[in-house]
């Protein structure tokens, strides 16, 4: 990795099509790179696009934008380090961000798909948007809709009980 001085003593491959090449890196930017990797797998092209140009650092691609998705593989064989930088930084910050939030909050923020650190104003109008969705008026008084709804409310409880807490003034309402 550019500006490292640790060892490469761990090997990840090249890209989906060499997959018998590899980069050496320290343990860190094996994890990087590995995060990086798996960050992209599940994107389409259009979306991986998007990621690198919403990142502040990415420079201009060599290739024609509208058709990285069939030159991806190409791209990341001849230059991975330079491609999957966005996808670095992107993974460490979310990596760190899952690192930061309290232990007991983690299932209940997953319940409601929010993130960490989280405003009250946030939460109720999450909380507000799920509640409709999943009332059992809105979905012919079904019994499954009922139980997302209780798991809802009380992921919701938890949460705005913490907020309280750390901000008490913010609470009322
Ligand atoms: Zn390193």
């Amino acid at each position: 990795m550019p500006g490292c001085g640790a060892h490469g003593e761990y090997r990840a491959p090249r890209s989906r099509t060499s997959l018998r090449e590899y980069w050496w890196f320290c343990l860190e930017h094996v994890r990087a790179y590995n995060a990086a990797w798996d960050f992209y797998k599940g994107m389409s092209p259009a979306q991986i696009e998007a990621e690198m140009r919403a990142d502040t650092h990415w420079q201009r691609p060599t290739w024609p934008l509208g058709h990285l998705g069939a030159r991806l593989d190409e791209a990341i064989r001849r230059d991975p380090l330079h491609v999957l930088n966005a996808g670095f930084r992107r993974a460490e910050r979310e990596r760190r961000a899952a690192a930061e939030t309290p232990a007991d909050l983690r299932e209940p923020l997953a319940t409601l798909g929010l993130g960490w650190p989280l405003t009250l104003a946030d939460l109720k109008s999450r909380y507000k948007e799920l509640a409709k969705l999943h009332h059992p008026d809105a979905n012919n008084g079904d019994r499954a809709a009922e139980e997302r709804l209780k798991t809802i409310n009380l992921a919701y409880a938890t949460l705005r009980g913490r907020l309280a807490q750390a901000a008490p003034l913010a609470a009322t309402g």
